[in-house]
């Protein structure tokens, strides 16, 4: 039994310091201090987060994190920051909805829905900007920016006005209106490219390099991409401490599915599930910007990029994609499949989510949908597979992506015969 006495010795602040204790090439292994860093200087790979977990204890561990905010703070110990004041509120610990209309339709016993599309900009990039907007301000930067598909930049503009910092986006110029908007209503400053998310990027890069601001997905990508865990590691908390047999989530960048995987990989290695093996990690892309799902099918070694993405799932459409060669391997690690979806796939899948669950998501849970319903028909998600799926952003901000679909029926005159009428 825990006495009153001994849980006041024990403030959360204490354990919730971060066991983050470096930067990690992914290439070459070389260790670097924490830093605004993204590249190995011995071999200019990419960095990542390392931890030393040896300090912490799996039963206390989780008590604390249960006893945690309702947010991805919760799981501070296992992130490269500590929570900050300043950083947007509500983010993290969405629904996981056991989406039993679904399943029955798709022909599977036990499948979930992750639902991200309710975070306090409508799509899990909250997650991602929370933990890289809390390093910028630990680092002391006064301007933050980003490179973005859309749904970055909004979640970017939201974060730099609560933490009232300078705030950068740069877009390619065709995305989508609902996407503008819902950055520039937050004050940001909106870049927008005549190119290529790629192209876009390229320029950010450089705009780094030169102003020393700190770029979300660039310079603080180490510790940006590190908030994607959280959508793992509450998935577990949220089946009860257990991993699912099975997982289906979009590449972009790559970073978001790379990421899942490090959570639960993370999970096992603390022994906070009994589990031993990793969930099988399919990965959704679509048909028009399809870098990752081709390699994966021809069996290829590397990555070739697709120069013009066209597809209206504009959130996945990085033709380039940074983490692309590290989501093959762990598809191929785990047994997962990575497979591509055409647009039309993609907008049936947006409706049938909506009217068989009540979600509505943008055209990148479309993405992910129709892979895992393609995945089942196939045979290739088994019925008894316990399977979740990450739906990642909002519909409500990609209603163009519908336009045409649905209509206003005819008005009748507002006579309860006129209404009989129609009942035919
Ligand atoms: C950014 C984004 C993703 C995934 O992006 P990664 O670059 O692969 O991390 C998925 N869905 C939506 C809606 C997004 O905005
Ligand atoms: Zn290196």
């Amino acid at each position: 039994m825990t006495s009153i006495l001994e849980k006041s010795e024990k403030p959360i602040q204490n354990i919730a310091v971060s066991a983050a204790s470096g930067l990690i090439c992914k290439a070459c292994g070389a260790l670097h201090p924490i830093s605004p860093a993204h590249v190995c200087d011995e071999c200019f790979g990419p960095l990542e987060v390392t931890y030393d977990f040896s300090n912490l204890d799996p039963v206390k561990l989780k008590k604390q994190i249960e006893a945690g905010p309702r947010d991805i703070w919760r799981y501070a110990p296992l992130l490269p920051v500590q929570p900050h004041s300043r950083t947007l509120s509500g983010v993290g610990y969405t629904p996981l909805q056991r989406a039993w209309n679904l399943a029955a339709k798709l022909g599977i016993d036990e499948l979930y829905i992750k639902n991200d599309a309710v975070n306090p900009t409508h799509s899990f990039k909250d997650r991602v900007v929370a933990v890289a907007l809390a390093k910028a301000l630990e680092f002391g930067f006064d301007t933050i920016a980003c490179a973005s598909t859309g749904n970055l930049a909004g979640a970017v503009a939201a974060a730099g006005a609560r933490a009232g910092l300078k705030t950068y986006v740069f877009v390619p110029a065709s995305i989508e209106p609902g996407k503008i908007l819902s950055a520039a209503v937050y004050g940001a400053e909106i870049v927008s490219v005549d190119g290529t998310y790629d192209e876009a990027n390229r320029l950010a890069s450089q705009v780094a390099d030169e102003y020393g601001w700190g770029f979300v997905n660039i310079n603080l990508r180490p510790f940006y991409s590190e908030g994607s865990k959280t959508l793992a590691y509450e998935t577990a908390e949220q089946l009860g401490w257990k991993l699912p047999d099975h997982v289906v989530a979009p590449i972009a960048s790559g970073s978001l599915y790379t990421k899942i995987t490090k959570g639960f990989k993370e999970l096992i290695s603390l022994g906070l599930v009994a589990d031993q093996a990793l969930p099988a990690m399919s990965g959704a892309q679509a048909a028009g910007c399809n870098p990752v799902a081709t390699a994966y099918s021809n069996e290829a070694g590397e990555i070739t990029p697709v120069r013009n993405p066209t597809t209206i799932a504009h959130s996945l459409a990085i033709g380039s994609p940074a983490d692309g060669y590290y989501s093959l391997q762990i598809a191929r690690q785990t047994g997962g499949i990575i497979e591509q979806v055409t647009d039309a796939e993609i907008i049936e899948a947006v409706k049938l989510l909506a009217s068989t669950e009540g979600i509505f998501t943008e055209p990148a849970g479309g993405v992910t949908l129709a892979v895992l319903k393609k995945l089942i028909k196939e045979g290739k998600i088994r019925r008894d597979e316990k399977t979740v799926v990450y739906i990642t952003g909002n519909g409500y901000k990609t209603q163009s992506a519908l336009e045409g679909e649905y209509n206003l029926p005819q008005p009748i005159t507002p006579k309860l015969s006129a209404f009989e009428k129609l009942l035919g």
